[in-house]
């Protein structure tokens, strides 16, 4: 065991390293658990980042998060490129494990992130970045007159749809079953659209393409017929998955399973537990919004210990 430290933070994309660069810069001296194969977080698995502020002629996902992690170590955060294996976040002094040794703090930030649901077929990984996106808000404007494709049948799936329409020439919407999860309106939004068709019973078994998407391989799923799709992008909306196994029993979840805060701070149901970035948030899920809260988090934490010190 070691010393109680006054802050925690559990996860290193923009919103973890934005409430390191903050906590560090108030002397408080964060350790910062970042992950063993995903340190730097969501924005490692991109290429051009075009939207984060300051940046007029973008920016590689991982040289940003490489000058974030930068920013928060010049201010003395300690930085641990391991996972967190468990934690006790139920008492005044936190516990925080990472393989066999325990950490003790005031306060924890959570900030592990969501990963977004994948297919899982060959060339969506391969080609991620390259015509695959998972973030039509993040990449719609790189398909400005192309013929893409979103998959997906939910509300998140017909908002992308339509989102792309703005850019695309065309864009299809591939369903694994004959109707739509979404709800009644976005989907008569979705139908209304002239650049929106619509292949139903059908799934992607393929990505195909050598350095970008040039095309999917389809399957019918009542018949088994194959087809295939010339696109030259493949938007996956089939959902995303906030990571919070590690303390999803100790935590309020909101009811779609993520961590809840007492909005607009990031206190979360336990004293000294705040949380951060796309763990929380599934309404934008931006670089900046993580990087945003990741500050109000530290903000919190600080003044948290400023009040029980
Ligand atoms: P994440 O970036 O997901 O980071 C979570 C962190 O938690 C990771 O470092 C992970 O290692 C760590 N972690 C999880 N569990 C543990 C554990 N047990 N122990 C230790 N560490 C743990 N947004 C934009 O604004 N612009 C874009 O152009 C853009 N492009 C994108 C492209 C792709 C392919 C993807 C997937 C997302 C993109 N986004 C973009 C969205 C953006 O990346 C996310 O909104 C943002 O990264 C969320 O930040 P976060 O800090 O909450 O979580």
């Amino acid at each position: 065991m070691s010393d109680v430290r006054n802050v925690i933070i559990i996860g290193s994309g923009p919103a973890g390293y934005t409430a390191a660069v903050y906590a560090a810069r108030a002397e408080l001296r964060p350790l910062v658990f970042e992950g063993s194969i995903t340190a730097g977080g969501a924005l490692m698995n991109t290429t051009e980042v075009e939207n984060f502020p300051g940046f007029p002629d973008a920016i590689m996902g991982p040289d940003l998060m490489d000058s974030m992690r930068k920013q928060a170590e010049r201010f003395g955060a300690e930085l641990v490129p391991e996972d967190v294996t468990s934690v006790d976040l139920t008492k005044p002094v936190k516990e925080v494990t990472a393989g066999d040794e325990t950490f003790l703090a005031h306060t924890v930030i959570l900030a592990t992130g969501s990963g977004y649901r994948e297919l899982g077929v060959p060339g969506e990984k391969e080609l991620s970045g390259r015509g695959t996106s998972w973030c039509a808000t993040c990449d719609g404007f790189f398909f400005r007159d192309q013929d893409i494709a979103v998959v997906g049948g939910g509300d998140t799936a017909m908002e992308e749809a339509l989102f792309l329409t703005r850019f695309a020439k065309s864009v299809t919407v591939i369903h694994r079953r004959d109707e739509l999860r979404a709800s009644k309106i976005m989907a008569d939004r979705a139908f209304a659209n002239d650049k929106i068709s619509f292949l139903w019973d059908t799934e992607v078994t393929e990505v195909l393409g050598e350095d970008r998407v040039s095309g999917l391989k389809l399957r019918n799923t009542r018949t088994g017929e194959g087809d295939t799709l010339d696109v030259t992008g493949l938007f996956v909306a089939i959902g995303h998955d906030p990571r919070v196994d590690l303390f999803k029993d100790q935590i309020d979840l909101d009811e779609e399973g993520y961590v809840q805060v007492e909005f607009p701070s990031t206190r979360t149901n336990l004293e000294g537990v705040f949380a951060a970035g796309d763990v929380v948030d599934h309404q934008y899920r931006q670089a900046i919004t993580a990087a945003g809260t990741g500050c109000s988090a530290a903000l919190d934490a600080e003044r948290f210990l400023a009040e029980h010190g």
